[in-house]
This record gives structure tokens, C-alpha cells and sequence, in this order.
């Protein structure tokens, strides 16, 4: 087979990695990919909203599977746009159409859709301009903290944890009269903070039958102890030890199945991944939110423990017979360190050169924010590598990969030396 990667991250590079592994992978094109997945395949100079560009390559190239990374181009609908196009309609897709993808592109869409199908969430109200009078009393009667979350998408900055009333008032008044968050903040979900400690749950379905991928905590904050900005994340660790087996029973039986069914029942085709965001709170799970794709770094961490053929699972995606395919988990611990560039997640250093590459001993380097200028390596974007590294138990894994970041140079480097320690 011939497979189109859409995307440039980590997420992609892990999943490069993986394909790459495959005898089912005849040719790996990655667009448009970064330094580092050229090692697995060859890099396409396509932006991955560019569907007319995207249509051509896969003709020109006998593409036999497209999978698609990120959400934006999920929520713009390539799903869509391949099924409505003769030559492209036999080709699979392997992410949601748009509709399902809704389910990441609108906070209110997927409460809703949450609410009508008894997935456990956190109670919620979406107010617009037009009712935020009653967005306003609303907040008075939710308790602090309080949640407002931008409807839409907001690059992963439209949620607000708002201490105090006046701080709720004022942020809701930004958000709906002077779109603090652009359109993604046209309506507003309110939402009742849930108190616990998060995980993330990947979920891989075909529209009826579905697969549980390792399960992954990540770590969004910049510094270590879990303070400062928020980041796309700095690094993840897959399994989560308080994820035992009563805590995941519950999470299928409460959660993945009602989503499966729901998206079933209200005839909503769905063909890829749903990551799941739960709170645990006092050992019970509560979503918040759904994700239409796999999350970055987790899937850092994710990808080196399933021990099958990536592929072929993803063939079973495509062919809804997902059922007849092995999924196999190693029993290893991955933990995943992000090297971010100086700076981040405000303004950063750019093209700076990376070095040390060579010198990591037992982990994978993923490649994120990085391209290639001559011969050098630079580091381009905030998340630069992923440094993931696989062992028998959780201290080496953590210890391995934490040890392994610091063989990277670059000026500015910096990453978090205490991923995951606090799983121990
Ligand atoms: P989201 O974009 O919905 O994942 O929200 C971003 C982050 O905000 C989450 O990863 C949580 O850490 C936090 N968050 C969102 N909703 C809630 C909630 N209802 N209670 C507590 N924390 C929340």
C-alpha cells in the first residue's frame, strides 16, 4: 500500500515510525512532514488543508490510504471533500467526516452530544451574545471555580479557569462582545470545574467496532511541578498507573461504548480515532472533552507499545472489520520528554542549530518543530523533539528519556526534567 500522513508534529513522526515498521507499507509520504520523517518515508511540500494539491498527489502517486493527523483539516472536511470526489471516493480516510469532527471543532456540539447519550460530563450551559444576561446569572449559581470554554477551535487556548465571579463575568463579556478568542468565541460553554486528575483514552473505531490504544497522561504546563502556561504539551507517560483495570471497566462501560452507540444511533460515521480527555475523579471518569484525532505527545508515547501491525489496524478502520484485527500492548512503560525552544509558549528562538541527536543512547527522537536547511537540523517551532523512550518499568522508562533530552543541544534548549515522577 501507498499511505499519505497528513501532518507535521510529533504525532506524526511517532506515527511515521510506526507505519514505516509495517510489510503492509509499500511507500510512506508524509506532507508535509518535518527533519525527522524523512527517515521513514518522503516528505510532500503540501499544506495539509491544501485538497486540491492533496487530491492531485494521491492520483499522481496511487495512494491507497490517507491518514489524516491533525483535526484542522478533519473539521475543514478532507473526509468529505474525498467521498464527494469520483476519483478520490475509493480511497480511505482514515479520521472523521466533518460532522463527527464536530465533536473536537464545538464545545456545544459535543456536550450536547455528551448529554443526549449519558456520557458523564461536567453540567454546562452555552450562552451567545444574544443571552448573556443569562450567561451572567447563570455564573452566579455554578460555584467557583468556574469553566468557559470557546465553542470552536482556539489553538488550544480557549479555555479559562476562572477563580473569582468578577473574573468569570468579565472573561464570558470578552469572549462574547469583543471575540476574544476570534469566532471560536461566538458562543461560550459554562461550564462546573471537576476537581481530580486527568488522563488521556484513544480510542480507534471503524463506526461500529472499536479497539482501546494504551492509555496516556500528558503534561501540559511549561515548568516543572505542573506551574506556568499552558503548552501543547511537554511530554506524556503510557500506562497511567491509576488507570487499573476497574477504572478503564468503568470508562468502556460508561463512557466508549455510550459514545460508539451514540455516534451509531444518530447515524454519525465516524472512521479514525476519538481521544478522550477524563477527569478521575475519586475513581470515577468524566469526560472533558472528545478530540477527533490522537493527541500530541501522547501519541509519542502510544505508538512504541502496540506491538502489532499498526497498518493493518488501520485497515480495519478503513474495511470495518476492526473486530478481526489484533491489537497487542506491550507491558513496558514509554515516557515521552518534549525539548521546546527557548522562549515558548511565548515568543521563541528560531532556526537555531540542534546538535547531540547521535548522542541519545535508548530512546526514539521524534522529530516536531523542525526543518532542514543544508545539511543541519534546525529547530523551528515550540515543540522541537520528542524524546521517548520505551523500558521494562516506569522509573528507567521516565529516567531514560529524561537523561536522553539532555543529550540534545541547541541554544535556548529546555525541557521539563520531571515528566511522569510524579506517577512513581
Ligand atoms: P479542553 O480544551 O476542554 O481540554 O480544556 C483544557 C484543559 O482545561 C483541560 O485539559 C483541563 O485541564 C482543563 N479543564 C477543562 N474543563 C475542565 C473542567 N470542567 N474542570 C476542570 N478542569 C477543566
Amino acid at each position: 500500500m501507498n499511505i499519505l500522513l497528513l501532518g507535521s508534529g510529533g504525532r506524526e513522526s511517532a506515527f511515521a515510525w510506526k507505519i514505516s515498521q509495517s510489510p503492509k507499507c509499500d511507500k510512506l509520504f508524509i506532507a508535509p512532514g518535518n527533519a525527522g520523517t524523512g527517515q521513514y518515508g518522503t516528505n510532500v511540500n503540501l499544506k495539509v488543508t491544501d485538497f486540491k494539491g492533496i487530491k492531485a498527489f494521491c492520483l499522481a502517486n496511487s495512494i491507497d490510504m490517507v491518514l489524516v493527523g491533525p483535526e484542522e483539516p478533519l473539521v475543514k472536511g478532507i473526509h468529505d471533500f474525498f467521498l464527494a470526489d469520483e476519483l478520490l471516493k475509493n480511497i480511505p480516510v482514515i479520521g472523521p467526516q466533518q460532522e463527527g469532527a464536530q465533536l473536537e471543532g464545538s464545545k456545544d456540539y459535543s456536550k450536547a452530544f455528551m448529554q443526549r447519550n449519558n456520557v458523564p460530563t461536567a453540567a454546562s450551559r452555552t450562552f451567545t451574545r444574544d443571552t448573556l444576561q443569562e450567561g451572567f446569572d447563570y455564573l452566579a449559581t455554578t460555584g467557583l471555580p468556574v469553566v468557559l470554554k470557546a465553542d470552536g477551535l482556539a489553538a488550544g487556548k480557549g479555555v479559562l479557569i476562572c477563580l473569582t465571579l468578577e473574573e468569570a463575568r468579565q472573561e464570558l463579556l470578552e469572549m462574547l462582545t469583543e471575540a476574544k478568542f476570534g469566532d471560536a468565541s461566538s458562543k461560550v460553554v459554562i461550564e462546573q470545574f471537576l476537581q481530580g486528575i486527568e488522563l488521556s483514552v484513544f480510542v480507534m473505531t471503524d463506526g461500529s467496532n472499536y479497539k482501546i490504544l494504551p492509555e496516556a497522561k500528558d503534561y501540559k504546563r511549561i515548568g516543572e511541578g505542573d506551574t506556568g502556561l499552558n503548552t501543547g504539551g511537554m511530554g506524556s507517560v503510557s500506562p497511567v498507573p491509576f488507570a487499573d483495570a476497574e477504572f478503564m471497566h468503568k470508562v468502556e462501560q460508561r463512557v466508549i461504548i455510550p459514545t460508539i452507540e451514540g455516534l451509531k444511533r444518530e447515524g454519525i460515521p465516524y472512521k479514525g480515532f476519538i481521544f478522550i480527555g477524563l477527569m478521575n475523579t475519586y475513581g470515577e471518569p468524566w469526560v472533558i472533552e472528545y478530540n477527533c484525532r490522537m493527541g500530541d505527545p501522547e501519541t509519542e508515547s502510544v505508538m512504541p507499545r502496540i506491538a502489532s501491525d499498526f497498518v493493518d489496524l488501520l485497515l480495519g478502520v478503513a474495511d470495518g472489520n476492526l473486530n478481526e484485527k489484533e491489537l497487542i500492548i506491550a507491558d513496558k512503560t514509554a515516557a515521552t520528554v518534549v525539548c521546546v525552544a527557548g522562549g515558548y509558549p511565548g515568543e521563541y528562538l528560531k532556526n537555531k542549530t540542534i546538535s547531540g541527536i547521535e548522542n541519545v543512547r535508548d530512546s526514539h527522537v521524534f522529530h516536531a518543530g523542525t526543518s532542514l536547511d543544508g545539511d543541519e537540523v534546525k529547530a523551528t517551532g515550540g515543540r522541537v523533539l520528542a524524546i521517548t523512550s520505551l523500558q521494562d518499568n516506569m522509573f528507567d522508562a521516565l529516567q531514560q528519556a529524561t537523561a536522553d533530552a539532555a543529550r540534545i543541544y541547541y541554544d535556548g534548549v529546555y525541557f521539563r526534567k520531571d515528566i511522569g515522577f510524579d506517577l512513581l
